[in-house]
C-alpha cells in the first residue's frame, strides 16, 4: 500500500505486465507499419513513460512529437480539456499514431481527434496504453489498446494523483476502503 498526499492506493500492475503489454502494442504496429515511417505522437504528461518504453521496443524507423492536454484534477474529471501544446508542424502525408497513457470516458480522445482534423495527415490511429471499456461513451474505437482495466482510479507509471505517483514504475489503484479520508 502507498500514500500519496491523504490517500492510500493498493498494488494493481507489476512494471512486468505493464512491459509485456507495451511490447505487445509495439509489435503490432511494426507489424501494421513494416513498409512506412508512422510519427507517434504522445500525449503529455500521462504518457511520457508508455512512449519511452514504447520507443524501446519499436525499433523501426519512425517520428516523434507531443501534444499537452488538460483535463483530470484529483480522482474526477473536470470534463474540461484545453489544449496546452499543439499538433505537430510538417505533419500533412503521413502517417499518425497517437500514443495514451489512458482512456477512460474519452473526452480527451474527442479533442485529439478535433485537434488532427484540421491537418492533413494520411491516416490517424490510435494506441492506448490503458483503456477502461466500462466508461467509455466515445465513437471512435481505438486502434491498439494495450490493457482493458476497471473503472477504478490508477496511479504510477506516468499517471498522477495530483501530481505526484508520475515517477512509479509500477501501477497502483485506489482503495475505496481508505476513501474516507479523501481530501479532494
Ligand atoms: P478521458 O478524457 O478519457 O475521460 O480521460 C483521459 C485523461 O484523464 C487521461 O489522459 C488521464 O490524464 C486522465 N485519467 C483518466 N483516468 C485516469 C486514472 O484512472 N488515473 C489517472 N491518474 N488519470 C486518469
Amino acid at each position: 500500500m502507498i500514500k500519496l498526499h491523504d490517500t492510500y492506493f493498493k498494488p494493481f500492475l507489476s512494471e512486468e505486465e505493464i512491459l509485456s503489454a507495451v511490447q505487445n502494442i509495439a509489435d503490432k504496429i511494426a507489424i501494421d507499419y513494416k513498409d512506412e515511417t508512422p510519427v507517434f505522437v504522445g500525449v503529455l504528461n500521462g504518457a511520457f513513460m508508455f512512449v519511452s518504453d514504447f520507443l524501446k521496443a519499436y525499433q523501426h524507423p519512425c517520428e516523434v512529437s507531443f501534444v499537452k492536454l488538460s483535463s483530470y484534477r484529483g480522482l474526477t474529471s473536470t470534463g474540461i480539456v484545453e489544449t496546452l501544446l499543439d499538433v505537430p508542424e510538417n505533419i500533412d502525408g503521413k502517417s499518425v499514431i497517437i500514443l495514451e497513457d489512458i482512456i477512460d470516458t474519452g473526452r480527451t480522445l474527442q479533442e485529439l481527434v478535433h485537434l488532427f482534423s484540421n491537418t492533413n495527415v494520411k491516416e490517424f490511429k490510435i494506441a492506448s496504453l490503458f483503456y477502461k471499456p466500462d466508461i467509455y461513451n466515445g465513437e471512435y474505437t481505438i486502434d491498439y489498446v494495450g490493457m482493458e482495466i476497471p473503472n477504478k482510479f490508477i496511479v504510477g507509471y506516468g499517471l498522477d494523483y495530483k501530481e505526484l505517483g508520475r515517477n512509479l514504475k509500477e501501477v497502483y489503484q485506489l482503495n475505496q476502503r481508505h476513501m474516507i479520508n479523501l481530501v479532494l
